[in-house]
């Protein structure tokens, strides 16, 4: 008897006539099927909507994902973790480096670190114990030394992708800001030296990659305005979204919003950085006056009752990263009230904004 091809998670596999559609699951993965089974997973369709895991699958086949719930997910082992493909929606590239490479780069542009080994330096540039979001950034001055010439920028960007990939990670948005690459480097070749490393690292990996340029809070709002005018010339050469990084409180988004519209008007997602320096008047600000479609961290949402049930209703995606566990944060590719609020209680300590498919 002939057998359907479905795709589960972006992979082909073959089930009989009649099988169901967690028939489908696990025949990419027991353990999946099993989280079908108490309701710490669910399955939708293509294009996102949810389908019934009971459902037999249609006679053309199909295309399906597992998504994990945040609140209901019992412990997922890291072995798990790795297997399983992921997307990435909030890294930033000058806090990705390979410690290895920062050393190298270091010896080759005399470059002074604080640490001569790559534990030393894991060490120097570990975030454990940081208090506030102007203290954290500090570490970035220590990365964006030695990333300082458009061959640096180019490596890291490929190091990044490859390792990622290494994960299981199938599509990544990474943002870094080419204003801080100034005056070694005009806009253009810091976003074209990225561009070249991302596309090498595609091609032998696989993993997609989106590139996102941030704007500066305490940088001046016509140098925002600057970028966003390069950066659209980039959008059909992988770049994906403008956004606005760096300190928070004291530097209202609002003053960058001449680049946030140029970047929506020529077609560029738009997400911005708030809530986490600031309190929930900054998410206000960054959705209403910036169009921001999605929001960085925003760990401050829940003190406005009203602003959340915005956020819920428009299904804003708030999506973290920071430093101090692998696996605080779970988004769901359809996000739903209570994956949202679960988002609110844990995203705060997580050092990645993975994604699972699955
Ligand atoms: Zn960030």
């Amino acid at each position: 008897m002939a057998r359907l091809r479905v795709f589960v998670n972006e992979r082909p596999v073959d089930v009989a006539r009649g099988a169901t559609v967690r028939d489908a699951v696990a025949a990419l993965d027991h353990g999946l099927a099993d989280l079908l089974a108490t309701a710490a997973a669910y399955v939708t369709d293509g294009v996102g909507r949810q389908v019934d895991a009971r459902d037999p699958v249609g006679e053309a086949g199909g295309v399906f994902r597992v998504v994990v719930t945040a609140r209901r997910a019992p412990a997922i082992s890291k072995e798990a973790l790795r297997r399983w493909p992921k997307a990435e929606l909030h890294v930033h590239l000058d806090g990705s480096l390979r410690p290895a490479t920062m050393l190298e780069l270091a010896r080759e542009q005399h470059v002074r670190l604080p640490a001569d080994t790559p534990e030393g330096l894991t060490l120097a540039l570990s975030v454990q114990g940081v208090h506030s979001l102007e203290e954290y950034l500090t570490k970035y001055q220590l990365t964006l030394a030695v990333m300082q010439t458009a061959a640096a920028l180019e490596r890291i960007a490929y190091e990044f992708v490859v390792d990622l990939a290494a994960e299981q990670v199938r599509y990544v948005e990474v943002r870094y800001s080419p204003l801080l690459h100034r005056p070694a480097l005009t806009l253009t070749q810091a976003i074209e030296a990225p561009l070249r490393g991302i596309e090498r690292a595609v091609r032998e990996t696989g993993t997609r990659v989106g590139l996102i340029v941030c704007g500066i809070r305490t940088l001046p709002p016509a140098m925002s305005l600057e970028l966003a005018q390069v950066a659209v010339g980039y959008r059909s050469a992988g770049v994906v979204g403008f956004d606005l990084a760096g300190a928070e409180h004291g530097h209202p988004a609002e003053d960058h919003r001449a680049a946030f519209a140029l970047a929506v008007q020529h077609g560029l997602a738009c997400t911005c950085h708030a809530g986490e320096g600031d309190g929930p008047a900054s998410i206000h600000q960054a959705l209403q006056s910036c169009g921001a479609q999605r929001i960085g961290h925003g760990t401050r949402l829940g003190e406005d009752p009203a602003l959340l049930e915005y956020v819920v209703a428009q299904r804003i995606p708030r999506v973290s990263s920071s430093p101090s566990t692998p696996t605080g944060a779970w988004w769901t590719a359809s996000p739903s009230p209570t994956n949202i609020i679960s988002r609110t209680r844990r995203s705060g300590s997580a050092r990645t904004s993975w994604f699972a498919w699955c």
